[in-house]
């Protein structure tokens, strides 16, 4: 496994592997791995030759009071189990070697971005955008692995590349959970151990949110209201917002976001009419 932390290594030798004829798989991170981010790494080595994970905790997608200094940074376990998972090469470059002169440049993806976390964490999806522009500018041509866990991430990203014409195939993944249903995040680090055990709140209210509209109810308010409703049973959750919407393809996506205690936590999941 090459640890690299520089752009122009990291495009050498990904230009290296595609001369060679081989695929590359991207996925990007900012680190402190957990089954869910090598959930992604396994399925890209399963359908590409190479692998490359980047390790960047992007300052241009944190607001002001947001965790950027608090984020957990350990990249010898990220680059270990990176390797374990299949990886290649591990790029994970300094603020400097990314922004030498800040940038000047912002990739908006507007519509998309604009609702749930776009209007929770203003910016958040313009740094979001412009870091992984970056990083495919750098990568080349690949197949890039987003977890499904940050499904509006997904499709900022789905219509960033699309709009952009990036020679980048995205590949949604499913959510790694843990058994009680809590999304796999590395911000359930900060979560003490009641904190832990209130956690599930959130998908609990996902299920009894897809409970309502396989049973029918097509009122997008009502399912958002029967979510807010058992998120408010759990004391230590805050409710940031729960909404329905329904998709061109006739599934109803549901999305949560809440605080336990200080930590942000946000999931969705997909449902479907009968
Ligand atoms: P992050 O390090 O949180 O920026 O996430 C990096 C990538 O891993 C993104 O594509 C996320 O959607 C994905 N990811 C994070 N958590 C999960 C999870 N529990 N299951 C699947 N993918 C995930």
């Amino acid at each position: 496994m090459n640890l690299l932390d520089t752009i122009p290594a990291l495009r050498k030798a990904l230009d290296a592997e595609r001369a060679a004829g081989g695929t590359v798989g991207l996925v990007l991170t900012m680190g402190a791995l957990h089954e869910g981010h090598l959930s992604l790494v396994r399925r890209a080595a399963a359908e590409c030759d190479v692998v490359a994970v980047t390790v960047f905790v992007n300052p241009l997608q944190f607001g002001p009071h947001e965790d950027l200094a608090a984020y957990p940074r350990r990249l010898e376990d990220d680059a270990a189990l990176s390797e374990g998972a299949g990886a290649s090469y591990v790029f994970a470059p300094s603020v400097e070697e990314m922004f030498p002169d800040g940038t000047l440049t912002i990739v908006h993806v507007a519509e998309v971005g604009d609702g749930r976390e776009g209007r929770a964490r203003p910016g958040h999806f313009d740094g979001v955008a412009t870091i992984v522009a970056k990083l495919f500018a750098v990568a080349g041509p690949c197949r890039a692995y987003f977890g499904e866990k940050d499904h509006q991430q997904l499709e900022v990203v789905r219509r960033m590349a699309a709009d952009l014409s990036f020679p980048v195939q995205i590949v949604a993944c499913p959510t790694a959970r843990e058994a009680n249903g809590l999304a796999l995040s590395s911000r359930n680090a900060y979560l003490s151990p009641a904190e832990r055990a209130a956690a599930p709140v959130v998908h609990r209210a996902l299920l009894a949110g897809r409970a309502l509209v396989e049973r029918g109810v097509t009122d997008q308010a009502a399912v958002g209201a029967a979510m807010a409703e058992v998120l408010a049973t759990e004391p230590a959750a805050r409710l940031d917002y729960a909404e329905a919407l329904a998709g061109a393809d006739g599934k109803v996506r549901l999305f949560v976001a809440a605080r336990i205690g200080t930590t942000r936590l946000i999931d969705n999941l997909e449902a479907t009419a009968p």
